[in-house]
């Protein structure tokens, strides 16, 4: 069976695409390069364009089974000041792929969805039942994305799973691919580099915040148990393929969340990442950053249930994970 890893050349859809060839699958990515590496898809047939472009995927789609979308921005305080880069791109960009592999005959498609759909929380940890709010625009064109799927699934027969992701940190346990963003602004690496003696310091942002300790609290979820997870999701998808009977006409849309169940605060972070690199790392206290909620914890019951799925890395996996793929391409930076 084959599946097109649209954005197979980034950070987590890399992931998902070695998760998918070690389960058998032949995964073929399809990548504009825009935030993607050509590095990162290195041993799989690369197709290089872009989402929008329909003549350009047609007779890649024509030769796969599934679809898992991963191409997407990705930078929250970036989507409130060019919110048209956003919707261009997660909204317009997104919906003209999801056309094209419906126009081609795909009826399972694998969707990477977020958190960040859910707004800021009333209640942690936070279940799939949690209302649909998103306070910033990459919120918004996430959810727009699942409500186009739930209606095509109603009208057209598309059998669909989002995943709503946490904060996906670390990096393949080989150390040969991970954690790849220019400019980097997320928290785990960002620590990892401040432990270095000439490193940036790390400003942490807001310690008033009403938690045990004042900082943030999220849940990092290591990428490859999120790559396992798409995996877990395309087995689900095949299984609803083989039982659906003909005539039945409505496809079934699938939300769960992708977490470990357990939140750790900034400093708590910034104590892993001491303990992996056996350093102190420098940083400021600085402001709140706009639109972070205060903590963002998955309730990861649904996707356990569903899915068979678990986190099965902790913290300290995660973060020494991703100091091992900071070492090893400093090494290859510096030969
Ligand atoms: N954070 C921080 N300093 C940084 C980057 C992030 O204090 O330089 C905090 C941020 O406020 C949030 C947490 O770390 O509470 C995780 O942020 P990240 O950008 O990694 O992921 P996000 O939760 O925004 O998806």
């Amino acid at each position: 069976m084959a599946i097109l890893v649209v954005g197979g050349a980034g950070y987590i859809g890399s992931h998902a695409a070695r998760a998918l060839r070690r389960s058998g699958y032949e995964a073929v990515i399809y990548d504009n390069l825009s935030t993607g590496f050509r590095r990162l898809a290195q041993g799989f047939e690369l197709v290089e364009g872009d989402i929008a472009d329909e003549v350009r995927l047609r007779p890649v789609l024509a030769r796969v089974d599934a679809v898992m979308h991963f191409a997407a921005h990705a930078y929250v305080g970036e989507s409130v000041e060019n919110p048209r880069k956003y919707f261009r791109n997660n909204v317009a960009g997104a919906l003209s792929l999801l056309n094209s592999a419906l126009d081609a005959g795909i009826r399972r498609f694998v969707f990477s969805s977020s958190c960040a759909v859910y707004g800021v929380p009333e209640k942690i940890p936070i279940s799939e039942h949690t209302p649909r709010a998103p306070v910033n625009p990459y919120g918004a064109s996430k959810l727009f994305f699942e409500n186009a799927l739930e209606a095509y699934g109603r009208a057209y027969g598309l059998c669909s799973v989002s995943l709503r992701y946490f904060n996906a940190a670390g990096g393949d346990e080989g150390g040969e691919i991970g954690e790849m963003h220019d400019p980097e602004t997320h928290l785990i690496p960002l620590a990892l580099a401040a432990s270095a003696e000439n490193g940036p310091e790390l400003q942490v942002f807001g310690a008033d915040y009403p938690t045990p300790d004042g900082t943030c609290v999220r849940d990092y979820i290591h990428v490859n148990d999120l790559a396992d997870a798409h995996v877990r999701a395309l087995q689900y998808l095949e299984k609803q393929h083989r039982e659906r009977s003909r005539d039945e006409k409505g496809g079934d849309s699938l939300a769960v969340n992708l977490g470990t169940g357990r939140g750790h605060s900034v400093l708590e972070i910034i104590q892993a990442a001491e303990n992996a690199t056996g350093r102190p790392v420098r940083r400021t206290m600085g402001l709140r950053r706009p639109g972070d909620p205060p903590a963002l914890v998955a309730d990861p019951a649904k996707a356990q249930r569903v899915l068979g799925w678990a986190a099965q890395r902790n913290l300290a996996d995660v973060v020494s994970s991703a100091w091992r793929w900071m070492e090893k391409t400093a090494q290859r930076h510096a030969a």
